[in-house]
C-alpha cells in the first residue's frame, strides 16, 4: 500500500495547500496530512485550531468532499522518523516558486539525513496558487484585504476573528 504524508504549519491552511491534498489523493492509497509543530514556530493558530480548521475544510470544502483516502494527523517529532512510524514512505512538500527552491532541497537533505528509508517527492503549485503564502495571508488579512478565492469560507472566518477582532 502506498502512503505519503504532506506535512506543514497549514497556519493556516489555504487553497494552494488544499490544491496538494486533493492532486495527491488519486495517486496514493492513503494521504495524511501532518499538522507540525515545532517549538521554534511561533504559529497564529495553535495545533489544535489547525487540526481543526484543516479538518473542517476536508468536510465541507466541495473539491474535497470525495477524497475517502485523506486523514489527518499531528506531529511534534521529527517528520522523517513520523513518516515510518506510521509506514509512510513518501513525504510530499508542495513547490510555488524558485524562492521555495533552496529551502525546499536543504529540508528534503536534512529529511534524508535523519531516515534514509524516506523519500521526499515535490508537487509543483497551480500557477493560480503560486503567490498564496500563509504569511502572506495573514497580512492581507490583518489589514482588511479581500481573500476570497485564495482560502476557504471558515478560514476567512477565524482569520477575520483573530486578526481584525472579530471583523471579516
Ligand atoms: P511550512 O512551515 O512547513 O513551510 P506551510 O504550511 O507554509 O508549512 O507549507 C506546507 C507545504 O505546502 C510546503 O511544502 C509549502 O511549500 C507548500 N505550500 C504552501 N503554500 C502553497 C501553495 N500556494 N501551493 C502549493 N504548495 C504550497
Amino acid at each position: 500500500m502506498s502512503k505519503a504524508i504532506y506535512p506543514g504549519s497549514f497556519d493556516p491552511i489555504t487553497f494552494g495547500h488544499l490544491d496538494i491534498i486533493r492532486r495527491l489523493s488519486p495517486i496514493f492509497d492513503e494521504v495524511v496530512v501532518v499538522l507540525a509543530n515545532s517549538r521554534r514556530k511561533n504559529y497564529t493558530f495553535n495545533l489544535d485550531e489547525r487540526f481543526e480548521l484543516v479538518g473542517e475544510c476536508l468536510r465541507t470544502e466541495p473539491s474535497m468532499r470525495n477524497l475517502k483516502n485523506v486523514s489527518i494527523a499531528r506531529c511534534e517529532s521529527l517528520i522523517a522518523d513520523f513518516a515510518q512510524e506510521i509506514d509512510a514512505k513518501v513525504i510530499v512538500r508542495g513547490l510555488r516558486a524558485v524562492s521555495d527552491f533552496e529551502y525546499e532541497m536543504a529540508m528534503a537533505e536534512m529529511n534524508r539525513n535523519v531516515n534514509s528509508e524516506v523519500e521526499t517527492l515535490i508537487m509543483f503549485t497551480r500557477p493560480e496558487y503560486g503567490f498564496v503564502a500563509s504569511s502572506m495571508v495573514k497580512e492581507v488579512a490583518s489589514l482588511g484585504g479581500d481573500l476570497s478565492g485564495l482560502v476557504p469560507e471558515s478560514v476567512l472566518k477565524v482569520l477575520g476573528q483573530r486578526l481584525r477582532g472579530g471583523e471579516k
